[in-house]
């Protein structure tokens, strides 16, 4: 029996992660952590009795306890926890194998390195994290001696790609991309997008923010330098190209020309249940690849003129440090600020190019520094445009 956390429980992720527990008979849930959506923790919690549950929202976890102390029976020996200190709980419970890092943002930074730090493997789907902090958690997760495994289908892909090829690296990575829901438009047309427009992805059903980050490739950005830390791959080997009908979730090519590649049906539920039971393959209910119900798999090269958030991500991997910091949380919040009618479409790319531009780099920064530079680009956006 596998024992799972799951941070981030009620999201999109999340609950298609707990669709999995249920198809797999070997893994049982542990702990469960969500933002504030008690209404469907107290859902989860019946189904999946976990011992611990985390709601970071303090009034919200009060809330819940004492629902669950009116509910008596076993409800009552559940540990409610709150907070930052509820979730680094929670992700380092004893006797849990695996945390599913789920939630969304930087959030998840201080209990992924607490989980890894009292020997959990981590099942990451939670990108910002690893984006501003992987210098800091890729050596960790060697000490540690845990395993990473991905969740993000593109990268789910590469390590599948990767797999069998008795430890030959990869000459080149190539990132797949859907191209969101404004493929082939230019600026002029997207001025006027609306956070309505924006949350209507093709291919993929999401949470909010980085349904967003889809639609500027911001997302598409974040995945190169995801894949920089996975996989150890400099930046300029890490190639993005546009294929609008994914089905192609992401593809490696070897220094003697071979292009592996990963393909199947848009299905989250498959990266996840393979970061959960690897390096089983499990069966997976669903629809499966009908080649002859294919019309065409096309590949285009991505806008970067348009789509200036996967320009700026090339260029924050290039600098790495703190710069990495500056693209994440600059984004994080102008895309809360989009969603919340605060800004335009394009002003996010803006927002992020000028929080990269007044950012004075740091190498190699420490959690505390980290963490520093994410408040100090919260302020000075605040202070610029609200
Ligand atoms: P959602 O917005 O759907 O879910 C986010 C989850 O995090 C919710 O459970 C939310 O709880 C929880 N959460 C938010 N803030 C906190 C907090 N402070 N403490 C504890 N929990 C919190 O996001 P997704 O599931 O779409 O994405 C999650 C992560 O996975 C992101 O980093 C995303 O980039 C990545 N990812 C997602 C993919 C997808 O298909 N959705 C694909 C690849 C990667 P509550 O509901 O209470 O707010
Ligand atoms: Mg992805």
């Amino acid at each position: 029996m596998k024992e799972i956390v799951i941070l981030g429980s009620t999201g999109s992720i999340g609950t298609q992660t707990l669709e999995v527990v249920e198809n797999n008979s070997s893994l049982h849930v542990k702990a469960l952590a969500a933002g504030s959506n008690i209404e469907l923790l107290g859902k989860q919690i019946e189904k999946f009795m976990p011992e611990m549950v985390c709601v970071y929202d303090s009034s919200k976890a009060l809330v819940l306890k004492k629902r669950l102390e009116a509910k008596g029976g076993d409800y009552k020996h559940i540990d409610i926890v709150t907070g930052m200190e509820g979730l680094t709980e929670c992700a380092s419970i004893h006797g849990a194998d695996t945390v599913v890092a789920a939630v969304t943002g930087m959030i998840g930074i201080k209990p992924v390195i607490e989980a890894i730090q009292s020997g959990k493997d981590i099942a990451f789907a939670n990108k910002e994290t690893l984006v501003t902090a992987g210098h800091i958690i890729m050596p960790m997760v060697n000490k540690y001696k845990v395993k990473l495994l991905p969740v993000d289908s593109e990268h789910s892909a590469i390590f599948q790609c990767i797999g069998g090829q008795h430890g030959n690296k990869p000459s080149k990575i190539i990132l797949t991309a859907s191209g969101g829901p404004f493929r082939g438009m230019k600026k002029d047309q997207l001025d006027k997008i609306t956070p309505a427009d924006a949350l209507k992805h093709p291919n993929w059903s999401m949470g909010r923010k980085i349904t967003i980050d889809s639609a500027t490739m911001v997302n598409k950005g974040l995945e190169v330098i995801e894949a920089k830390w996975l996989f150890g791959m400099d930046i300029e080997n890490i190639e993005v190209v546009i294929q609008p009908q994914s089905i192609i979730h992401s593809m490696v090519e070897f220094k003697d020309g071979a292009v592996i590649a990963q393909l199947g049906t848009p299905d989250m539920k498959l990266p996840i249940q393979y970061a959960l039971c690897y390096p089983e393959r499990n069966s997976l209910p669903g629809e499966r690849l009908d080649f002859y119900k294919i019309p065409q798999i096309t590949f285009e090269k991505p806008d970067l003129e348009t789509f200036e958030g996967l320009e700026l991500a090339y260029k924050a991997g290039e600098a790495g440090g703190s710069m990495l910091t500056v693209f994440n949380a600059a984004n994080e919040k102008a895309v809360a600020m989009f969603l919340a009618g605060k800004t335009g479409f394009l002003n996010i790319a803006e927002i992020i190019k000028e929080c990269m531009a007044a950012h004075k780099n740091i190498d190699n920064p420490s959690l505390s520094d980290i963490l520093e530079v994410e408040q100090d680009v919260y302020r000075y956006i605040e202070s610029r445009y609200l």
